[in-house]
Parts: structure tokens; C-alpha cells; sequence
């Protein structure tokens, strides 16, 4: 299932693309589903290993809403033997109303595939890897862990097939408006650097320090479940076993403790910068590199070193 805006589509394919790969001998299809699939189904046709791609043309697609989506891979899954998403806001939404609808299996937040059937996936806030065996269906459902997994490369040709279904769509889920903070900077989920606030920045005025820092390091900015329960950052900035689950090259974590739910939301971010008035708070223990003092002194003189 690609994720996409209608323009571009989300890198979050391209890692289920990789993820689907681990299959042997596996012929991967991508669906777009879109109002105009015209921009998105080419970059998915692009993707190293995809053997065609399905453009699923609707007018009724022109946001992604997965009441509306659900119905018509469901026509589409007869085939395949696995169906996969991101494990993203949008595959997470989506792909579970698949699976209730074709009365299969779901495996979540799959980080590695060892056959069609067998998968591992983290539990216990990560601290624990499970092997799972779905057994007996005829396809399993599963949403792809996006920190497992690098982005298909370029490269690819796929045939691109345009299709057309006549599946009653249903009428009681309809697009109204989207609310969410506009913003021009990165993409939190596949931001390469990532600045997260904590309880101590102590305001949404106090988070402030943390998005000029941003923009002058062209990052994303996150934040703990303190904060955003706080109401210093808004909710789709969480990062952790209940937020987002990201791995960018650099993740500075300011004013965050280390919970372990936390923690599990950064396991596999290549360099930790954790910055911490308390010389004993656990995040040290996971950081690369840390500072021990009052960040609203350290943060400033960060900026102007990047100034
Ligand atoms: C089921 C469940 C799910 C959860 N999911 C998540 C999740 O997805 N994400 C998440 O983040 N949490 C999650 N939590 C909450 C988690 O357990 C912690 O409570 C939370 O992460 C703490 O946030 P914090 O580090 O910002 O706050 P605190 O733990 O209060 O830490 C604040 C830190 O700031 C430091 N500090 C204070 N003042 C300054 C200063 N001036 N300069 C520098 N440092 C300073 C302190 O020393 C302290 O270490 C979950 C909890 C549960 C039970």
C-alpha cells in the first residue's frame, strides 16, 4: 500500500518495498490508490525490486481516509499472499481494516520477514523480539517497522497498470479538513536529525529555543509524552512506544529523562546527543555524546556555534 500525498510518495513505501524483499522469489506490487495517480504511481514504478504497480483511480481517493481505502485492497488482495503498509499514522489506520475485512491475520510492526508466514516483531517496548507464525490463513496483513528497513534505491522500471474497481464504497466516513500544525520542516518520521524537548523546556514559549536551533540544523522536532501531555508541543510531535518510532542519523534529546517508553522510540537513531541537568538521568546510558548543565544556557550557545 503506498503512502503518498497525491504529489509525492512517502519514503515509508519505499522501506516496506525493502522489507517486502526479504521474500524469496517475491513479486512485489505496489497500489497507489489516488484521485490522479499520475505523479505518485511513476516514483513507486521507480522503486528497485517492484514489479508493477496497480493504479487504483478513484475521485473518492483524493484523501487518504482507510474506510474508504480499505474496500478496494480488499478487491485487490486475492492474489498475494502478504499485504503490507507502513506501520505509520496512515498504515496503522489502514491496514487493520484490511485485515478485519478479509478475516486475516494482522502481524504489527514487522522488523524482519523470514517467510510468508513468519515474522519478528518487538514486544515489551522493545525489549524483547517475538517470532510469529501465522498459521493456516490464506494471506497475512502486516505494517512494516520503518526504523528496520532502508529505502528501496531508485533505478527500477515497473510496469504501471491502471485499474478499475466496482466496489461499493462506503458512504459514512467523509473528508472534512485536515488539522494539523503547518510547518516547513522535516518530516519527523524520516527526518535525518531530530531535536526532542522534554518536561523541563516547562512551556510551549520555552520550546521555542528548540525550533530556532531546528531551522538553523534543518531538523525535525520532537518531543517526550511529558511535554505533549503538558501541552508544550502538540501530539503528532511524540516521540516513543506510543508516538512516533524514529531513526534519524542525529537525535538530540533535551530535557528528557530516558524513560524506557521513550527510549523505544530511538533505539535505532546512528547518534544519541542527550542534554540533561542531571548527570545521573538514564538517557546517558543509550546517549553518544552527552552534556550535563542547564539547557537554556547550552542551547543558546549550541545556536551560535551553527550560527
Ligand atoms: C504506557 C506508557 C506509554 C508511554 N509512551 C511514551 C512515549 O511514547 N514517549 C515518551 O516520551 N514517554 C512515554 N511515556 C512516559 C514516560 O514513562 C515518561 O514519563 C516520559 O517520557 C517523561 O518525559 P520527560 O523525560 O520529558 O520528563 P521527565 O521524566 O520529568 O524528565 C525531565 C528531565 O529534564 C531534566 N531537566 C530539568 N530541567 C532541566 C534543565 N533546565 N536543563 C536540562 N535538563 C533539565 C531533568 O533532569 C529530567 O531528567 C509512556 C508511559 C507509559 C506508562
Amino acid at each position: 500500500m503506498a503512502e503518498h500525498d497525491g504529489t509525492r510518495l512517502n519514503v515509508s513505501t519505499a522501506k516496506c518495498v525493502t522489507c517486502a524483499r526479504a521474500l524469496q522469489g517475491a513479486e512485489i506490487t505496489v497500489a497507489v490508490c489516488a484521485a490522479d495517480a499520475s505523479q505518485v504511481a511513476p516514483q513507486a514504478a521507480q522503486l528497485a525490486g517492484v514489479a508493477r504497480v496497480l493504479a487504483v483511480e478513484n475521485p473518492a481517493n483524493a484523501h487518504a481516509l482507510a474506510a474508504v481505502l480499505a474496500p478496494q485492497i480488499v478487491a485487490l488482495a486475492e492474489p498475494f499472499a502478504v499485504v503490507l503498509g507502513p506501520s505509520t499514522t496512515y498504515g496503522k489506520d489502514l491496514m487493520a481494516r484490511i485485515a478485519g475485512l478479509l478475516g486475516a491475520p494482522q502481524i504489527s510492526d514487522i522488523m524482519a520477514i523470514e517467510s510468508p508466514t513468519r515474522f519478528r516483531r518487538p514486544v515489551y517496548a522493545g525489549n524483547a523480539i517475538l517470532t510469529v507464525e501465522s498459521l493456516g490463513a490464506a494471506r497475512v496483513v502486516g505494517t512494516v517497522r520503518m526504523a528496520s528497513f532502508e529505502a528501496a534505491a531508485g533505478g527500477g522500471a515497473a510496469p504501471i497498470e491502471k485499474v478499475q474497481l466496482s466496489v461499493e464504497l462506503p458512504q459514512h466516513t467523509r473528508f472534512i479538513a485536515v488539522s494539523a500544525a503547518s510547518t516547513d520542516r522535516p518530516d519527523l518520521q524520516t527526518a535525518s536529525r531530530v531535536i526532542s524537548g522534554g518536561r523541563a523546556l516547562g512551556s510551549a514559549e520555552g520550546f521555542k529555543i528548540l525550533y530556532s536551533l531546528a531551522d538553523k540544523l534543518g531538523a525535525a522536532v520532537g518531543a517526550s509524552r511529558a511535554a505533549v501531555d503538558a501541552g508544550y508541543a502538540p501530539n503528532e510531535m511524540q516521540v516513543g512506544q506510543t508516538g512516533k518510532i524514529i531513526a534519524p542519523e542525529l537525535y538530540v534529546a533535551v530535557g528528557i529523562s530516558g524513560a524506557i517508553q521513550h527510549l523505544t522510540g530511538i533505539k535505532d537513531a546512528r547518534t544519541i546527543v542527550a542534554i540533561n541537568k542531571d548527570g545521573e538521568a538514564p538517557i546517558f546510558e543509550v546517549a553518544d555524546f552527552g552534556l550535563v548543565g542547564d539547557l537554556f544556557q547550552i542551547i543558546p550557545e549550541i545556536e551560535k556555534l551553527v550560527s
